[in-house]
This record gives structure tokens, C-alpha cells and sequence, in this order.
């Protein structure tokens, strides 16, 4: 359902049971020994092929995802493309791959360390990134010779099956890559139950759930989870760039981002003309139909994630908050339609600068000084992106160094992100090697340590 117009049904899509997940799994299982040992330039090729096709559609898909989760045209096109950029990254890493080569510690015994896929890779992604996310764990489970079965979330099924459908086409193998459409918890554990290795992106709770069951088979685990990534904005901040920087970070793609800048933490001299400004920007963000020309943020993805965010809205009012924006909105079509919101007067210790809210709702925290402001940002249970506007060298540096994230952005919006480089976070927010990059195969590769007497 298109959550920019609920009379606008996307498409029908297969509901799978356990018995279907069986089947994947005894499938993929089945395909593991061809693929894994297929050529790199094999699985090169192939990802290649699929890399032009998803880049030449991307209008066309961009749109299809645009309509079923709700974020912007622009938005779901970039995505796309994305997709493509690192469908076609990994293609190039399936014939990168090295081992290592030791001297001998003994007479006459060599050592070879060499990478060999992990085997059947279960792929669990959410719904707010469904193609990148997908991408970014598909590909270079495929490039590295693993076979995959690939469960997206409920609310975005016909994104993955036109990313799954590009894959086929493009010559992945029956059995190597197989998507199941369908509920998370009951499809879930069954999932875990046949894999190798599992790759899982989206809250904390579920995490914690498919660790305990993943954990009690031994399955390899990596998990990337919520956030509640921390702005700095320090006094010598150029104040365009820190509004610029929060409003983005914060608001765009309905903050439906794990990435998103939920606290805005801000020293005393610069917190009013701040708040003022990022206030005068609200008031000119265009929140509409996704599709619609001239809209920047679209609306929540469905009436569950509206009612969240507008949960937190009361929650924070209760706790003493002052709210700024954040009205329901009718546009002419039914949808989800929320405007930002920005809480004011808020400390770190309220449960909105606890807890993920996962929509367009960010707080500002007024601080003393750079120290507290640093103190203010770790302190919370998440560790994924953070950033800091200022024009101090000192300070950035510092706050690079001494910030507890797993992405540290400078005069940059914490969410936005290069295709080519470790993605992930510390804490709460992800466990078990980093996503992306070359840092990618330390997940969807094991390493064979073979002794060799001549
Ligand atoms: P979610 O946890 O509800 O669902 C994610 C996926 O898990 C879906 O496919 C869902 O069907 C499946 N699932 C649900 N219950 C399951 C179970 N018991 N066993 C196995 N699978 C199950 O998350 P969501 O609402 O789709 O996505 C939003 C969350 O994702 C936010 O917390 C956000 O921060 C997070 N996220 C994190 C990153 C990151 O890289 N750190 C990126 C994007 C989104």
C-alpha cells in the first residue's frame, strides 16, 4: 500500500509459511557447492550485469520504492542507485579477493591463509532502506560464493522482488538466491534455523531475538540495529551548515533513518539563533505525496510508525518538553502525513533522548561547553553515527577521537554515507563485523589457515 495515498494499492505479493522457508533453505543448500566454487569472474559477471540493470532502471524502480515506502522521488532514485553503485563495487570485489602467505616458522612447512565463503546466508533487511540495504548484503554474499535466502520486511515486498528478479535475470544460479516474502516472526526462526550465517538489519528488540536463537546454533551473526545519533553544535559553528546539517539530518526521509540526528546537542551561545533558524526552515519543508514535484519529505511509511512518533510527541510534552511542529496533515490524498517536530528545553535523561523514535522528531539539548556537549553524546545506549559542527580543529579532532560511534561525521549531516566504506556502530546499535567495503568480507568469508609440508 502506498502510505503517500492509501487508495493506491502497489501490488499483491506471496505470504510464505515455514514450509516455504524449508524449501529455500534445502535449495540454497543444494546450490552452495556450484556457486561457491564457480570462477570469481563468474559471480563478477553476474553482479556486473545486474549492477547496469538496476542503474539503467533506476527511475523506474526509484519509483515503484517511492510509492511503497513513501520517501521522496528523488530519495528513492538515489537509493537505487545506490544499489546499483554497490551491486557493482562488490562485482569487483568477487576477483579481489586475497589470502595471505606467512614465512615458515618450521623447516619446510609453509602457511596459507585463504578466504572461502561461509555457506547458506540467511539476509533479514526493514523496510525504510529496501533496496540499498538489501544490496549491500546480498552482494557480496553472492560475490563471495555464499547462497542466500533473503526474507525483506513485510511493508516493501515489491522492491525486493523486482531486486531479486534483476538478480535471476542476470544469471545467479536456481537455488543460490531465493526471496521470501512474508512475517518476520514466523519466518524468522525458521530462517535461523537452517543457516550458516545470518545477516539481520532493523530494531534492537528483533535483534536481541534472532541473536538468542542464532547464538544457541552457533550461527554467525551480524546485526545492525536503531540509533539515537547525537548533533553537536559547538558556539563557532557556521551557523548555516549546523542547520543545514540538523534539519537534513533529522527530518528528511521522514527521519525514518537509523542514521537520523534525534539530539541536537547545543552550546548556550549559539542554542537561540539556532533553534530560530532551524525553526524558519520547518516552516518551509514541503511534507507531501511522495511522487508529488516540489515535495521534500514524504510521510510516515504506515498508520503503526505515525502512531509511534506521535506516541513519543505526548510522551515528550509530559516529560516538560516544548514542542515546535509536529501537526497531523491532510493532503489530498489519505496518508500518513506528519510534520516535523522539534522539542526544546529537553535533558538527556527524558525518554525521548532515550529511546529510537524512528520519525521526523528531533530534541535539542542545551549545553555549557564542548566537554559537556561530548559527555551529553556518549551518554546514551546506541553508538551508530554522530556528528559536530564547528570550525575548531581542536574539537573535531577530538570529537573524533573520543566519540563512541561507529561513523563520525564533521560539519556533515550524520545520516549519508559512501558506498565504498565500513558501515556500522558500536553498543546497542550493532554486533559482529562492520557492513560494506572490503570490511564486508570479514562477515560473508571464513578464513582457512592450511599447513603445507613439501
Ligand atoms: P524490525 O526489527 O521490525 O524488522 C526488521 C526485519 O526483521 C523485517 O524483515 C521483519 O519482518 C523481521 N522480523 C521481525 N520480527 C522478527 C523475528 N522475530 N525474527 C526474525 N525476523 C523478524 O525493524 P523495521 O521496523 O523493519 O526497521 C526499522 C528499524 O531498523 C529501526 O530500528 C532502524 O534504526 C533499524 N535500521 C538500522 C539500520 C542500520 O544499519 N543500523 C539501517 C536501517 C534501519
Amino acid at each position: 500500500m502506498n502510505p503517500s495515498d492509501t487508495n493506491d494499492v502497489v501490488g499483491e505479493y506471496a505470504d510464505a509459511t515455514p514450509a516455504d522457508v524449508t524449501r529455500a533453505l534445502d535449495a540454497a543448500r543444494g546450490a552452495f557447492p556450484a556457486w561457491s566454487h564457480a570462477t570469481a569472474q563468474v559471480r563478477a559477471d553476474v553482479l556486473g550485469k545486474a549492477a547496469v540493470e538496476l542503474l539503467a532502471r533506476r527511475e523506474e524502480i526509484g519509483e515503484l520504492l517511492a510509492r511503497e515506502e513513501g520517501k521522496t522521488r528523488a530519495e528513492a532514485v538515489g537509493e537505487v542507485m545506490r544499489a546499483g553503485q554497490i551491486v557493482q563495487f562488490f562485482a569487483g570485489e568477487a576477483v579481489r579477493l586475497t589470502g595471505e602467505k606467512f614465512p615458515p616458522v618450521r623447516a619446510g612447512v609453509d602457511i596459507d591463509v585463504s578466504r572461502e565463503p561461509v555457506g547458506v546466508v540467511g539476509i533479514i533487511t526493514p523496510w525504510n532502506f529496501p533496496i540499498a540495504i538489501a544490496a549491500w548484503k546480498i552482494a557480496p554474499a553472492l560475490a563471495f560464493g555464499n547462497t542466500v535466502v533473503f526474507k525483506p520486511a513485510e511493508l516493501t515486498p515489491a522492491t525486493a522482488w523486482a531486486f531479486v528478479d534483476i538478480l535471476h535475470r542476470a544469471g545467479v544460479p536456481a537455488g543460490a538466491l531465493n526471496l521470501l516474502m512474508g512475517r518476520g516472526p514466523v519466518l524468522g526462526p525458521a530462517i535461523i534455523g537452517g543457516v550458516d550465517a545470518l545477516s539481520f538489519t532493523g530494531s534492537v528488540a528483533t535483534g536481541r531475538d534472532i541473536a538468542s536463537r542464532a547464538i544457541a546454533r552457533m550461527v554467525k551473526l551480524q546485526l545492525e540495529m536503531g540509533g539515537k545519533n547525537p548533533l553537536v553544535v559547538l558556539n563557532d559553528a557556521d551557523l548555516d551548515t549546523a542547520v543545514d546539517c540538523a534539519v537534513k539530518g533529522a527530518f528528511f526521509q521522514t527521519g525514518q533513518r537509523c542514521t537520523a540526528s534525534s539530539r541536537l546537542i547545543v552550546t548556550d551561545n549559539i542554542h537561540d539563533r539556532f533553534v530560530g533558524a532551524v525553526q524558519a526552515r520547518m516552516t518551509k519543508l514541503n511534507i507531501d505525496h511522495a511522487l508529488k514535484p516540489g515535495t521534500d519529505i514524504g510521510p510516515a511509511v504506515d498508520q503503526r510508525q505515525l502512531d509511534t512518533d506521535l506516541r513519543y510527541l505526548g510522551i515528550g510534552r509530559r516529560e516538560g518538553a516544548r514542542l515546535i511542529g509536529g501537526e497531523v496533515l491532510e493532503r489530498d490524498t489519505p496518508g500518513f502525513y506528519l510534520a516535523p517536530a522539534l522539542f526544546t528545553d529537553t535533558h538527556n535523561r527524558m525518554q525521548i533522548n532515550r529511546e529510537e523514535i524512528f520519525g521526523p522528531v528531533a530534541s535539542v539539548i542545551r549545553v555549557r561547553d564542548y566537554d559537556e556537549a561530548l559527555a551529553v553524546a556518549n551518554d546514551t545506549d546506541f553508538g551508530l553515527a554522530a556528528g559536530i559542527c564547528t570550525t575548531s580543529l581542536k574539537h573535531a579532532r577530538h570529537f573524533q577521537a573520543h566519540s563512541q560511534a561507529g561513523l563520525v561525521m564533521i560539519n556533515l549531516p550524520t545520516a549519508g554515507l559512501d558506498y565504498h566504506v565500513a558501515f556500522g556502530g558500536r553498543k546497542a546499535s550493532s554486533y559482529g563485523p562492520r557492513e560494506q567495503g572490503r570490511y564486508a568480507a570479514e562477515f560473508y568469508t571464513t578464513v582457512k589457515t592450511t599447513y603445507i609440508s613439501s
